[in-house]
């Protein structure tokens, strides 16, 4: 018996979208003014419940009524690997596209550097992006909105899902969604990521679905009317603003959990154990921590984010 995940729906073939204004990214320009808007998938490549949205977003003749509209599949490389038997190896396949958005003026040495430097001009076009994603363990879905005010704002006028994390990305590397005017206070651009729950959970892909219907909507390039119906979910109540405070990061890749925790779980109490890390001790920082996906629970290469820590705000 295999302990992977089990995988609830099929996933698309998507060949047929290699031919674009770069392999596998397409721009739809209504030719009218208006904001230029991305729908990114497969930044990594084994998370595929974006795919499913962006492929039947072209399928369907998607287009913008104003400004542009602009398609990618990000690591199409990792996707295309994908073996059901060892699934989360897809996830990138030289190191994280992700991460490499710092550096994408450095002579590129892998696979994801020189797609990201291909990727890069839709990225730099786009005043609005939203990049889908999910997670390797079961989790509500989270809206990951960068360090600036724009992004929550955004996020809450989309209204879904109920939890949004005000963070600033990983020491690690710059991720896609902090690149340029994305990351600048100073710009009008916005990127939002989404991560809609599980990889492989058919629940994930209704998560992708509502939440791009609502983001497309709420541009303006399309009316909500152009868009699948059957793709809105109703709204939570009401949105909550975790302010990530700390990343914690594993030295050598040895961390060993004091318990099993689950995504957004509040620890009461400062000083609660987490775990160790290369024998030393691991603890919340403040009461009431929120614990942003915590990755606690299985074995992490060195250098890989172990938790978040966050405030309710
Ligand atoms: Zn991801």
């Amino acid at each position: 018996m295999s302990d992977n995940p089990l995988i609830e729906y099929a996933f698309p073939e998507l060949r047929q979208w290699e031919q674009g204004e770069a392999p596998y990214v397409h721009v739809r320009d209504s030719g009218k003014p208006g904001p230029t808007v991305m729908v990114a998938a497969l930044t990594h490549g084994n998370e595929v419940s974006g795919a499913i949205v962006v492929d039947a977003l072209l399928a369907r003749g998607l287009k913008p009524r104003n400004g542009t509209l602009i398609f990618s599949f990000n690591n199409i490389e990792a996707y295309q690997r994908f073996d059901p038997k060892n699934p989360f190896k897809s996830r990138m396949i030289d190191e994280d596209f992700n991460r490499t958005w710092g550096r994408l003026d450095q002579p590129p040495t892998t696979l994801e550097a020189r797609r990201a430097q291909a990727v890069r001009p839709f990225v730099e076009r786009a005043d609005v992006l939203l990049d889908l994603h999910s997670m390797h363990d079961d989790c509500v879905p989270l809206m990951l909105c960068g360090p600036l005010e724009r992004g929550v704002e955004l996020a809450k006028r989309l209204g879904t899902p109920a939890d949004i994390v005000r963070d600033r990305g990983h020491a690690a590397g710059m991720r896609m969604r902090d690149y340029g005017g994305f990351g600048d206070p100073k710009s009008h651009k916005t990127a939002l990521l989404i991560e809609t729950g599980q990889h492989w959970r058919a629940s994930s892909v209704a998560v992708a679905k509502d939440v791009t219907h609502r983001f497309l909507a709420e541009t303006g390039v399309v009316d909500a009317a152009d868009l699948p119906a059957d793709w809105r979910q109703p709204a939570p109540g009401k949105q909550k603003v975790v302010q990530v405070t700390h990343a914690v990061a594993t030295k050598r890749g040895n961390f060993t959990a004091a318990r099993r925790f689950e995504g957004q779980e509040v620890i009461a109490k400062a000083g609660t154990l987490l775990g160790h890390d290369d024998g030393e001790p691991v603890t919340t920082p403040y009461d009431d921590c929120v614990l942003v996906m915590p990755a606690v629970n299985r074995p992490l290469r060195a250098g890989v984010t172990i938790v978040r820590l966050g405030r309710l705000v």
